[in-house]
């Protein structure tokens, strides 16, 4: 039998934090527990917020907790040639399509919405898109993007599940529904999967990558819960292998909100400069010494 490959995969826009140093630690065990393999990946499609000194600071912190990774590192920014392939698969399957509108023009259309008051969000809080791929035609959509104007791909949701069907994972860890996440995917509306700026999404990249990686158990934190079900879609249209999934519990501040990569003081390398050793930050984070 092959050995489990597991991953942690940060993105360098920001110091880690105890949320992260958690979720790497979690899977560097598991990987070592399982006689397993740990790679990290740099989820850095976003050059406009990703920068070299926040990567370097990655490998210092994980380093540091004692966390051993295999080289080469994967780096998104260096893989854009695989993403914009597998949009060009779903491209020829004819469930994408390019959309134009702004920020700005989409919330004024949401505003124009009767229902615009309680206009439904998708898991991650952002409005639903309002649009329709029939909207406009395949052909003026065509027209505008050779004419070089910006844009997005979406996906066709309607279409792309009437291909495949709705899609379900097998959760090991404690995701929202407990077993089995048979989820409904439609809540994620026609979702981007290129930006205007970066020429992929997070969805699509780490889909490919798992599976270009090899990577069999992804391990990582509840919020990334829902995003599970736009990923097992795509790997259902992609002809992608399905990893087993286990989300784990979010490092909540004291108020109980979520970590962020703003707030210092949680940020590893602050709790370094206060003294606090690797050991301290297992305890903090609920797991028992390594
Ligand atoms: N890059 C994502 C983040 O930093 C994690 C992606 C994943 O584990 O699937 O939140």
């Amino acid at each position: 039998m092959r050995p489990p490959v597991f991953r942690f995969a940060p993105s360098p826009n920001g110091y880690l934090h105890l949320g992260h140093a958690f979720s790497a630690l979690l899977n560097a065990d598991l990987a070592r527990a399982g006689g397993g393999r740990l790679l990290l990946r740099i989820e850095d499609i976003d050059r406009s917020r990703c920068r070299p000194e926040y990567e370097q600071a990655i490998y210092e912190d994980l380093a540091w907790l004692g966390i051993d990774w295999e080289k080469p590192v994967r780096r998104q920014s260096e893989h854009f040639d695989a993403y914009r392939d597998a949009l060009e698969k779903l491209r020829s399957l004819g469930l994408i399509y390019p959309t134009f509108e702004s920020r700005g023009e989409i919330a004024r259309m949401i505003a124009q919405q009767s229902n615009a008051q309680d206009w439904p969000c998708d898991p991650d809080g952002a409005p639903l898109y309002p649009g329709n791929r029939n909207a406009m035609s395949d052909a003026e959509r065509e027209a505008r993007v050779q004419a070089g104007e910006p844009y997005a791909l979406r996906l066709d949701m309607a279409s792309a599940i009437a291909r495949v069907g709705a899609p379900s994972w097998s959760e090991t860890g404690g995701g929202p529904t407990g077993e089995t996440g048979s989820i409904a995917v439609q809540a994620w509306g026609d979702v981007t999967l290129a930006r205007k700026d970066v020429p992929t999404s997070y969805h699509l990249s780490v889909v490919i990558d798992d599976a270009l990686q090899g990577v069999t158990q992804v391990v990582r934190g509840q919020d990334l819960f829902w995003s599970t079900s736009v990923h097992r879609l795509l790997q259902a249209l992609l002809d992608l292998p399905v990893p087993a999934y286990r989300h784990h519990r979010l490092i909540l501040d004291d108020e109980g909100r979520k970590l962020s990569k703003s707030s210092r003081a949680t940020a590893l390398r602050a709790l370094r400069a206060e003294g606090r050793t690797p050991a301290d930050i297992r305890k903090m984070v609920g797991l028992a010494s390594g």
